[in-house]
């Protein structure tokens, strides 16, 4: 294998390594990143946190309705048990059992409306939580196909590092140094492939000279417009 061929072969496999990280990267940031199932989560959240504080309430409204009812059934059997005899007395807790029932009926209706409120987050928080659980299932599924492509990605980069390696250590170190160079100085894309009389990189057309020298020699051949190595194919 003649030098530019060598080069030419380097840079082939650095691009699909650089290909490779790049999709890698894609891929790192969709499963990482996902505003809809963050925005799914934060609903069903804030869905559950209503619901729970809507059940205290109305369990809070069930207990004073309860009490309510206690405390008239003890009066009334005060009333009734024949104990008392004083009129006055007997008015008194009357008066106060007839105010203790007008207070029921306002927290009967407290409790009524947060049955209602209580069905109506209920309701929310079933399609929060059925939304994101739907999401999340979808989600599940685009990473696995991500996850099964990210392995075969890094198989091949296991190949691909094989491969560069044996390469490496069968050029001269120099020619790795000028190669590297120009890789950092031409956006990554060192050696240029001689295309219909073009350079493949920058597009300039090469003399017959040139592309002559690229074609018949092992020594390397720089594209005058652009300073790539030139690969005569
Ligand atoms: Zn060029």
């Amino acid at each position: 294998m003649s030098s530019p061929l060598k080069l030419f072969r380097l840079q082939q496999i650095d691009t699909q390594i650089d290909q490779a990280n790049s999709r890698l990267r894609e891929i790192e940031k969709a499963i990482n990143e996902n505003p809809l199932l963050d925005q799914a989560s934060y609903n069903f959240q804030e869905a559950e946190k209503e619901y729970k504080a809507q059940q205290t309430a109305l369990q809070n409204a069930e207990d004073n309705v309860r009490a309510q009812r206690t405390k008239i059934e003890q009066i009334e059997s005060t009333l009734y048990s024949g104990k008392i005899t004083n009129p006055k007395e007997l008015q008194d807790l009357q008066n106060e059992t007839s105010a203790l029932k007008r207070y029921l009926q306002v927290l009967e209706d407290r409790q009524l409306e947060a049955m209602i409120e209580n069905d109506e987050t209920r309701e929310k928080y079933e399609l929060a939580s059925s939304h994101f659980q739907a999401i999340s299932k979808k989600v599940y599924e685009e990473n696995q196909v991500l996850l099964n492509e990210k392995a075969g990605i890094q198989k091949d980069m296991e190949r691909l590092t094989i491969e560069k390696q044996s390469l490496l250590s069968s050029i001269d170190p120099d020619l790795i140094a000028l190669y590297q160079q120009l890789r950092q100085q031409k956006r990554g894309i060192a050696v240029a492939k001689i295309t219909e009389k073009t350079c493949s990189a920058c597009g300039s057309i090469l003399t017959p000279a040139t592309i002559q020298s690229s074609h018949s020699s092992n020594q390397i051949i720089h594209c005058p417009s652009c300073g790539r190595v030139l690969y005569g194919g």
